[in-house]
């Protein structure tokens, strides 16, 4: 039984002016709102045009009322969508109503999080939500609907079937120890664990390419000032959505940017923007370059053919993470006549381009995504760290099951419990058993309104 739910809302747009603004309520017995809100009853799921008004009677604000009775609803529970005019004294004015009407200002993520416990999501397709609203590129947003749509979670399942199959089988075997060894033959139960397996190292392979969709390449930009930083961000872009996310710079560059290369987001920061300073603003934005630097996967270290590696780059070098792969790029062949394209040296990978020109830009995005490790997919549903891990963990005691069915008498018991284990871990991804503050920490990197 799920506890007795109190009603929630909150500003379901992002925050600023706009057209329209929509607050969210939801909540067990909407009726009193409604009726309150738009000073009548509303038919399920259709607009009606309504004035808001407050408590003294006076008008807030005049727009549509949508009225989803639960079960039918997103929540599951009755759900309430106000759409008002988007300024934020508007919307601010029509939440203090709801408020005082008896909502309460709902948590991040927790309309979500209510669909998750009310059964309308599992916990794949809860994440999905969030990573469709974050997703930096077309092929991630692609993905994260795949994903919300149940693609993951229908993968999962099949795999769960079959798990529960063989745990039947062997439970019911356990109750004749005399049929033991005829029960592992009888059941096929080799052939259908390699399969298992074998499934499962795909989705394996197929989820880390969505996480790749949903996290992306961390890239870290080294160079000088007017090594060609900025020229070779655009040549990289291509005709491509160049730089989706551009975050203003302390400099005259923009410091952070999201570009693409086949649907892969690239996060780009450029370590131009750090040098000491004593404006409090630039000190953050600084801090904030530093941080992204020490969760860089990539260095790209883009240095002038014509010229070496200063000081100030060696600086910089030194303070990278040791797991980032560096990547040298020389650019401006053009200038020195020496030929584009990737050159594998005793230092490590190089390649020599020109941003002006493109020739050898082809190279460093294939080496680019040779490094993210991407391969050219369809279909693929975004996914997570944690659902890598718990596939892992899933392949990793289907196998422990096939070494004790292999043993002279089987040991069904551990067999089982081998079984039962990778079921476990299978069902963190869907959220069947999850725990509490695994939640919380899922649902709390939502935004409010979500
Ligand atoms: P940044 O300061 O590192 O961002 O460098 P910019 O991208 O602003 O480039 C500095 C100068 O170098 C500009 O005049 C560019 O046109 C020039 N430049 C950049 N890449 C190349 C290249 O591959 N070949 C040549 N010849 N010039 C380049
Ligand atoms: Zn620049």
């Amino acid at each position: 039984m799920m506890p007795k739910r109190d009603v929630i809302a909150a500003v379901a747009t992002a925050p600023g002016r706009g057209g329209i603004g929509v607050i969210r309520i939801s909540g067990p017995d909407l009726a009193p709102f409604v009726a309150a809100l738009a000073g009548r009853n509303a038919p399920p799921r259709q607009a009606v045009l309504a004035t808001f008004r407050d408590a003294q009677d006076k008008p807030i604000d005049q727009g549509l009322l949508l009225y989803f009775p639960g079960p039918a609803s997103f929540t599951g529970e009755d759900v309430i969508e106000l759409h008002g005019h988007g300024g934020p004294v508007v919307m601010q004015l029509l939440l203090s109503r709801c408020l005082d009407l008896g909502a309460r200002l709902a948590e991040p993520g927790e309309f979500t999080r209510r669909a998750f416990e009310n059964g309308k999501l599992d916990l794949a397709q809860a994440e999905a939500v969030a990573d469709l609203i974050d997703a930096s590129t077309a092929s991630a947003a692609r993905s994260a609907v795949r994903s919300l749509q149940g693609d993951f979670s229908r993968e999962i399942h099949v795999l769960n079937d079959e798990l529960i199959e063989l745990r039947a089988l062997t439970e019911a075997t356990l109750d004749f120890p005399e049929e033991e060894i005829d029960f592992l033959e009888a059941a096929n139960a080799f052939p259908r664990l390699d399969a298992l397996s074998e499934r499962l190292t795909a989705i394996f392979a197929k989820a880390r390419q969505g996480k790749l969709l949903q996290g992306g390449l961390h890239v870290v930009l080294v160079g000088q000032p007017n090594v060609g930083k900025s020229s070779l961000l655009n040549a990289l872009a291509g005709d491509e959505l160049a730089i989706v996310t551009p975050i203003a710079g302390t400099t005259r560059d923009v410091v952070r940017g999201t570009l693409q290369i086949e649907g892969i987001p690239l996060h780009v920061v450029d370590t131009a923007g750090l040098r000491e300073t004593e404006d409090q603003v630039e000190q953050i934005g600084i801090a904030r370059t530093w941080k992204a630097v020490e969760e860089a996967d990539v260095v790209l270290l883009l240095t002038d053919a014509q010229h070496g590696i200063t000081a100030a780059e060696n600086a910089i070098l030194a303070r990278l993470p040791a797991h980032a792969i560096r990547l040298t790029v020389e650019n401006k062949v053009d200038l020195t006549g020496q030929p584009a394209g990737l050159v594998t040296d005793p230092t490590g990978r190089c390649v020599r381009l020109s941003a002006k020109t493109g020739a050898g830009i082809a190279e460093l995005r294939q080496e680019l995504l040779d490094i993210a490790g991407w391969h050219p997919q369809e279909d693929v549903f975004i996914a997570r760290e944690r659902h890598l891990r718990a596939l892992d963990e899933a392949r990793q005691h289907v196998q422990l099951a096939r070494q004790q069915a292999q043993l002279l008498p089987p040991p069904l018991e551990l067999f089982a419990e081998e079984l039962r284990l990778a079921q476990h871990a299978l069902n963190t991804i869907t959220g069947e058993f999850t725990a509490d503050d695994l939640l919380g920490e899922i649902f709390g990197r939502f935004c409010i309104g979500k």
